[in-house]
């Protein structure tokens, strides 16, 4: 009976561990900056919302966290890799956008003590998005959502670029432009140069163009991000990266975006034009998610520059 239980018990801890193994993959950048990378797919109940990357800044006097998950109990399982590393409570996070995965776990990290820090752009978005983030978070999150309550920083921060020093680390947050979301921000170590892209950058899948994005805007963004030259990459969805595959898979899709539709949009031809010219994009057919996001991105890209 006892070789039966622990049998079972091993079979238990093998099928959590591999289920938990899938959420979110941890790697060492340098020896106090850490990365946990998410599935590039969309949010389903077995990875917690947290299909994107998160990363963490181990300090002498606490982890600085950048980004919180999709809601409490996601931020519950960051929170859990950060002690196997860390073994320090977070003292900070830092939410670079708005979107669900970025600052839905806040609720949590501010229960353990933790200080939320954003921009005062950023958490408008938050403000004007919460209820909806929540009901679409509902069906694929099922109870996994309880006890996840929409939380933003008390005091935050008015100007478009801060320097702080945490822990003795120097950490810049810095407004670019309108990119996946309006506000969202990157956060910029200069000690090291490691830049946490958040939403401006997705590596290996395609990225998503949503009806609050602004492709022309964002590809300036990205500019911008070149143009710090930033050594190492973690990007807001995808591999660890560079400056050069981040051009491959991010900067040359909006560049590919907003010049193809520019040119329809100039004319005025029409939406169906602009899709059905620009369907085909054989430079990026590798990335994953292209079947599902391309289209729309096209058509998204081409509606908002018609309206400008
Ligand atoms: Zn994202």
């Amino acid at each position: 009976m006892k070789k039966i239980i622990s049998a079972l018990f091993i079979c238990v801890a093998l099928i959590v561990g591999v289920s938990y193994a899938q959420v979110l993959k941890h790697q060492t950048i340098t020896p106090t900056v850490h990365a946990l990378i998410g599935e590039i797919g969309g949010r389903t109940y077995q990875n917690h919302g947290l299909n994107a990357n998160f990363g963490f800044i181990d300090t002498k006097d606490g982890v600085i966290l950048i980004d919180s998950g999709a809601s409490y109990q996601g931020a519950q399982l960051i929170d859990q890799e950060i002690q196997k590393i860390a073994k320090k409570k977070v003292k900070w996070v830092i939410n670079t956008g708005s979107q669900d995965h970025r600052w839905l776990g806040n609720d949590y990290f501010s229960s353990q003590g933790a200080q939320i820090i954003a921009l005062s752009r950023t958490v408008k978005t938050q403000q004007s998005l919460a209820i909806a983030q929540m009901d679409s978070l509902r069906p694929a999150l099922k109870e996994r959502l309880d006890k996840t309550k929409p939380t933003h920083a008390k005091e935050a921060l008015m100007k478009d670029d801060h320097e702080l020093t945490l822990g003795g680390v120097v950490v810049q947050l810095k407004y670019l432009d309108h990119a996946h979301f309006a506000g969202d921000i990157v956060v910029y170590l200069p000690g090291d140069n490691i830049l946490f892209s958040g939403d401006h950058i997705y590596i290996d899948r395609i990225l998503g163009v949503l009806p609050q994005s602004d492709a022309s805007r964002w590809l300036q963004a990205f500019s911008k991000i070149e143009a710090m030259k930033p050594k190492v990459i973690i990007p807001g969805h995808g591999s660890v990266t560079n400056m050069t595959k981040a051009k491959q898979d991010t900067g040359d899709y909006l560049n590919f975006l907003v010049s193809g539709c520019k040119k329809y949009a100039d004319e005025m031809a029409g939406v169906e034009a602009a899709v059905k010219n620009l369907a085909k994009a054989p430079a990026f057919e590798r990335l994953a998610n292209f079947n599902d996001l391309h289209l729309g991105n096209v058509s998204r890209t081409y509606l908002k520059l018609e309206s400008q």
